[in-house]
């Protein structure tokens, strides 16, 4: 930190994103991307007509895009906000609806930047523990007058709470904002989206990035009602009115067109995801249920960091923490199954190692 830069960032620990080797020489299975190209109605899209009009701003409302969402989730246009991707949303999220007075509160055990948003604006938050299992318990969050941000399904865990539990949230902080990040549920998890009209206080987060093959497109949204959507826009409005380019709202409007494709390519990464949890299990490793596009499994006879460490030697890349609770883990992604193959082979090669 210079000596120019505010003091109020002098304990500010930045988010460390997942590794992005440049060159390609890895089975990349560590920041949850899809092993899917866009659809072929995407790419046509970014044509040469549109980046000819690059010299004009694009629409800050996003309207087109914002009334296909609204028609794919049975929503009006009014409750659709647009984000470059979901952590500029989770971003204002914060920004909007906390402060001294409204504390924030998420699991103990969940997406690396909701400390980092809670530190940035210097917030008073509480890490709810996770219960045996990594297990999030629903009423540990009833009736506790904070702001609430979920992951459903959980990151790094892949686990899920029901709707029901869900609402329960809701019912019982009428006065607080309940976000649910649902960055993951369309890989078989149900979305809270069909609570939105009944509940102001819920904002639903979805991204294009895991499920629409769109990471490097940086565009997320939120789905809820009218007053907390104009809340945003006053922030987004006073921070920076085009947040989404223009190629991407193109991109992003074509991938809504072709959500058929999206669904198939989920179900064969919820296929891939049984046969990889089949076969690790028959190595003797153990892991979470899962209904997100990565498994989170540990190795009774091998640490986590050693996995990780030697998986990266022979060119596959998955995540790991060092933090104690889950040190014991890795975090893959679910690839296509000519990845998991590898995967799951120099996983063998790595048991019979260990084995000598
Ligand atoms: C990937 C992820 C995000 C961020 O997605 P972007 O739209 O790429 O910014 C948000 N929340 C969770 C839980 C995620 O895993």
């Amino acid at each position: 930190m210079s000596r120019y830069m505010s003091e109020r960032f002098a304990n500010l620990e930045a988010y460390v994103p997942g590794e992005q080797p440049q060159d390609m020489r890895y089975v990349k299975l560590n920041t949850n991307e899809s092993p899917f190209p866009p659809s072929p109605a995407v790419l046509a899209a970014l044509n040469r007509a549109e980046a000819e009009h690059l010299n004009l701003y694009p629409d800050p409302e996003g309207k087109i895009l914002r009334e296909k969402l609204a028609a794919l989730y049975g929503v009006k246009t009014e409750n659709i906000f647009l984000a470059n991707g979901s952590d500029e949303l989770l971003n204002f999220i914060f920004m909007t609806f906390c402060d001294q007075n409204r504390p924030v509160a998420y699991p103990a055990i969940s997406y690396g930047f909701y400390p980092v948003y809670a530190s940035l604006y210097g917030l008073p938050y509480t890490e709810v523990p996770l219960r045996e299992g990594f297990r999030l318990e629903p009423g540990d969050y009833c009736g506790i007058h904070k702001t609430i941000v979920i992951a459903n399904p959980n990151a790094p865990t892949g686990r899920t709470i029901s709707v029901a539990e869900i609402e329960k949230i809701l019912q019982s902080n009428p006065d607080n904002v309940v976000a649910v990040d649902e960055a993951y549920i369309d890989f078989g998890g149900e979305s809270c989206v069909g609570l939105v009209p009944e509940y102001e206080n819920l904002l639903v987060c979805q991204t294009f990035s895991k499920f629409r093959s769109m990471a490097g497109g940086r565009l997320g949204y939120a789905i809820g009602s009218k007053a907390l959507i104009e809340d945003l826009d006053k922030i987004k409005y006073s921070t920076n009115s085009y947040n989404i380019n223009r190629l991407t709202l193109a991109a992003a409007a074509a991938a809504i067109d072709s959500n058929d494709y999206y669904v198939e390519n989920s179900k064969i990464i919820q296929e891939n995801r049984a046969y990889t949890v089949a076969e690790l299990e028959k190595l003797g490793f153990e892991t979470l249920p899962s209904k997100a596009n990565f498994i989170f499994t540990h190795c009774p006879k091998v640490p986590g960091g050693k996995i990780y460490q030697r998986l990266k030697a022979k060119g596959v890349l998955v995540r790991h923490w060092d933090k104690p609770e889950i040190a014991g883990y890795c975090r893959v992604t679910i690839g296509s199954r000519e990845q998991m193959d590898v995967f799951l082979e120099k996983v063998r090669e790595i048991l019979r190692e260990e084995g000598e």
